[in-house]
């Protein structure tokens, strides 16, 4: 049993002291437990957040412990019910070739699932995170306009697209031409805006004509600065993720705007609500599923993947991920 361990706490960007590579004796399952075979392993940005000791909605990592992950399965054993040799499951079985489990938490997809490793994007926690933070908090109406930064990500590319279904004008914004063109050309979004490209701020004005009404954060920094001045009143935010600071030392230079920001959402009447997916809208799960499935099914929403092979590979494209290599949903396929 192949397994990634924490072996440092990173300072900073995590880098190759992070995480620490073991080999161990396949574990045996006791009674009421099953053995996991992982063939899939998800990269998210809130990995980042568990290799830190810092105050957080979850307990970290411990120095020594296996990495935390969400991964697609199969049972190679089993003394729980409901599971079965040769099912395939959605659970968090870290970064390791298997794992035990009671169940707890494990969805079972049964022997055939269609696209095992969608679980881990948009059918899955991304998925939920984006349905859910974009329906639940920011309360979209036909014909209001929807920025969403991160947009090529599973999160971001998910919101839009949902947003595209509920008739709003979808305005996206991501790093460079080529995820910018994904943006409006696959995934159909009115508008992409490269926040690296020169003139951000105002290329942003520019395709927000009528301001805007729901902006879903993914990303925090200069994004954000060039986001508030055009919101609109009862402008509403779902504060997602603030990946552009997660390997951040220190608070950034410059003047303090939280003055401006509290002024703007005083004068504005803005809501602004940060939310943690399983525990404020896990309960939304089975409605998600269902109405996601269909989506998919009919084409309406398309998924971009972007498939790492070998559990060795996994801290350099987790690294890549937070630094904005990823182009979709980065998954880890581990070998046999
Ligand atoms: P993404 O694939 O979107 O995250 C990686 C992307 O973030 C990169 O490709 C890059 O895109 C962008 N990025 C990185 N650094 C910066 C920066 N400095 N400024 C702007 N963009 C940057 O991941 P997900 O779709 O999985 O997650 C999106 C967000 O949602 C994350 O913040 C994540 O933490 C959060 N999240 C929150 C959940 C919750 O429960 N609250 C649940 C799941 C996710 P680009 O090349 O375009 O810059």
């Amino acid at each position: 049993n192949r397994r990634y361990v924490l072996a440092q706490r990173p300072k900073g960007a995590p880098d190759e002291n992070t995480l620490r590579l073991e080999t161990a004796e396949v574990p045996s399952p006791g009674p009421g437990q099953m053995l996991l075979r992982n063939e899939y392993l998800s990269l998210d940005p809130y990995m980042r957040g568990r290799m830190s000791d810092a105050p957080s909605y979850a307990a970290p990592v411990e120095i020594g412990e296996v990495m935390v992950g969400g991964t697609v399965a199969e049972v190679v054993t089993s003394d729980v019910d409901g599971f079965e040799t040769g099912d395939r499951v959605v659970a968090f079985g870290g970064w390791q070739d298997y794992a035990l489990s009671d169940g707890t938490g494990v969805i079972n997809m049964g022997k055939s699932p269609e696209h095992p490793s969608w679980a881990l994007g948009v059918l899955g926690m991304p998925g939920l995170t984006a349905w859910a933070g974009l329906t639940r908090i920011g309360q979209p109406k036909a014909g209001e306009t929807l920025v969403v930064a991160g947009a090529s990500g599973p999160v971001g590319a998910t919101v839009g697209q949902i947003g595209k279904i509920l008739g709003l004008r979808v305005v996206g914004i991501a790093g460079g031409d080529e995820k910018c063109r994904h943006v409006t050309e696959t995934l159909g979004f009115d508008a992409c805006i490269d926040y690296k490209a020169e003139g951000f701020p105002g290329a942003l004005e520019a395709a927000v004509p009528d301001g805007i009404d729901i902006y879903f954060e993914n990303v925090g920094g200069a994004v954000f600065d060039a986001v508030l001045p055009l919101l609109n009143a009862s402008a509403r935010i779902p504060v997602c993720g603030l990946i552009s600071q997660y390997n951040a030392t220190s608070l950034p230079d410059g003047p303090d705007r939280m003055s401006l920001l509290m002024g703007t959402i005083l004068r504005k009447r803005m809501t602004m609500r940060g939310f943690i997916v399983f525990d404020d809208f896990g309960h939304l799960y089975p409605e998600f599923a269902k109405q996601m499935g269909d989506w998919v099914a009919q084409g309406k929403i398309r998924y971009r993947e972007e498939m790492i092979e070998g559990l060795e590979q996994a801290p350099a494209a987790f690294v890549g991920l937070l630094n904005g290599e990823a182009f979709g949903k980065r998954v880890v396929r581990l070998g046999q």
